[in-house]
């Protein structure tokens, strides 16, 4: 079912996809497929509700209830929504459970920060007159979210834009729209009990083809878009028609460096994290392993056996480490790039191979790939490959390691391994990368901007910055006690 306007409802063609499980490739749900016109209808019913001004000038404090609420909704919902987003993408459900509580931590955030963002005063210099900067919503805003983490990027985007008092048209991707399906029956509940307009938020299903109505609409004002570099760059051509705002976190090729005076015992397993975790499907995979030289045998060694040792399975067995690919497609793409970097003179170091196991036979799985000898020239590691697969490439120096790093159309993410914390921060400071980790891999916090450099997009997600993102900015002048200026005699 479509949310639009406040009613559930079929497509209007009577539009629908099958919804696939990576592990098993069972079909676990068929789900509305909305069609351009219904697009259009979702667009329009967020329109009509935001000018008619009751959600979008409402206080921070009634949003901030929402958010609050749709908080505690999460969690009392925990076990469900955890379990349908390992139905959904095959992740395990120790991580679903994570991505719940962490979407959680989203909304409490924005709820909090709604009720603290105030005015700015401003300095006129002039006796009389007062004025005031003010953030205001931008208005109509199109979420369009990928399949890796489909209830985390979709909270992401939804908290700070109702925060800002924005009304909103939702799209997860096509292939995992499960959990956000429920995240909005959840939402539309609190949104009615507290009677918000009825088309203050609004859900559509459906691949590109949907998402790329919303992007061209002219009556949306901001296109949030978290997706690969080829639909990021349609996005932006479509908005651009309209000059609509447009966020873009895109992909990475995430540099992770280690120094021969790192605790190497922390930098092998997080290593292992950063470039297998979720099967590799992260945008800030560590996916370019940089290692000194002196380092390269034995670090490659226990890398490659512990890769070798990692359980692939269900999701929802106790005692898998990571699942499948999301889909046959998205496999046989990364096995490509598997095949071509060989091709190149890559050397095989650990799986680059399908598992054996029986009952792993009808899911999209590929064992954890370690590819050794490579460099910056080879596609692998130039491009974004979204698998299990990490290339192994070696530096002799700090200068190196940093143009090595930088060397790259992306700036997504990426970490520094050394003890010597003058080097970390010398290192930190010269990556063009969005966030950088030092003795460290993956953490994030709400607080915290989120976002690339470069080609891995535009603006921030997260962080006050991403509040900034869904509002306009409004300079207030008030003249006190106004008098005829006389600029023209006549
Ligand atoms: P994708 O670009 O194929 O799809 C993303 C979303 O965009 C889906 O909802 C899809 O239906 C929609 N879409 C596709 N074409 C469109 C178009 N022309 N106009 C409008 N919408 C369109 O990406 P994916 O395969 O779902 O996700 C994987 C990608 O997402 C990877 O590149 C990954 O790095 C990136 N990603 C980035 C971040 C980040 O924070 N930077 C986070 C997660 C994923």
């Amino acid at each position: 079912m479509l949310l639009i306007d406040g009613t559930w409802s079929p497509a209007e063609n009577d539009g629908s996809r099958e919804i696939v499980n990576p592990f098993d490739a069972s079909v676990i749900a068929t789900v509305a497929e909305a069609s351009a016109g219904d697009a259009d209808r979702a667009v329009r019913a967020a329109r009509a509700a935001f000018d008619a001004g009751a959600w979008s000038t409402a206080s921070g404090a009634h949003r901030a209830a929402i958010l609050t609420g749709l908080a505690d909704a999460l969690q009392e919902h925990r076990a469900e929504l955890a379990r349908l987003e390992t139905l959904d993408t095959g992740k395990t459900l120790v991580e679903s459970q994570t991505d719940v509580d962490d979407s959680t931590a989203v909304l409490r955030y924005y709820a909090a920060l709604s009720t603290t963002d105030t005015p700015r005063p401003v300095d006129t210099g002039r006796p009389g007159a007062i004025s005031q900067v003010v953030h205001e919503p931008v208005g109509v805003c199109a979420l369009i979210t990928p399949w890796n983490y489909p209830l985390l990027q979709i909270t992401w985007k939804l908290a700070p834009a109702l925060a800002a008092g924005n009304t909103v048209v939702a799209k997860p991707s096509e292939l995992t729209p499960l959990t956000t399906i429920r995240l909005f029956e959840l939402l539309h509940e609190l949104l009615d009990k507290a009677g918000a307009p009825s088309g203050t938020a609004n859900l559509v299903l459906g691949g590109g083809t949907v998402g790329a109505v919303l992007a061209g609409h002219p009556s949306v004002d901001l296109v949030s878009f978290t997706g690969g570099a080829v639909s990021g760059r349609s996005v932006m051509r479509s908005a651009a028609e309209t000059v609509k705002r447009v966020a873009l976190e895109l992909g990475g090729k995430n540099p992770n460096i280690v120094f021969p005076d790192a605790d190497l015992d922390a930098a092998v397993d997080f290593a292992l994290t950063a470039a297998f975790l979720h099967s590799g499907q992260v945008c800030s995979a560590g996916s370019r392993l940089l290692l000194h030289r002196s380092l390269h045998g034995g670090f490659t060694a226990e890398l490659a056996r512990r890769a070798d040792l990692i359980r692939l399975g269900d999701g929802f067995t106790k005692g898998t480490e990571t699942g499948p690919l999301i889909s046959a497609a998205h496999r046989e793409k990364v096995e490509r790039h598997v095949a071509g970097a060989l091709a190149e003179g890559a050397v095989l170091r650990a799986g680059g191979v399908r598992p054996t196991e029986p009952e792993l036979q009808n899911g999209f799985f590929l064992r954890p790939t370690v590819l050794d000898e490579c460099h910056a020239g080879m596609t692998v590691v130039r491009e974004e490959v979204f698998g299990p697969v990490l290339t192994i490439e070696v530096f002799d120096d700090e200068d190196e390691v940093v143009a090595l790093a930088n060397d790259t159309p992306y700036g997504l993410a990426g970490a520094v391994w050394t003890r010597d914390a003058a080097r970390g921060e010398r290192v930190a400071a010269r990556l063009r990368l969005g966030t950088v980790w030092i003795n460290d891999y993956h953490p994030y916090v709400p607080q915290a901007e989120w976002g690339g450099f470069k080609q891995s997009g535009t603006g921030r997600e997260l962080g006050p910055t991403g509040l900034r993102e869904y509002q306009e900015t409004k300079h207030v002048w008030r003249t006190l006690d106004p008098a005829p200026q006389r600029w023209f005699a006549g």
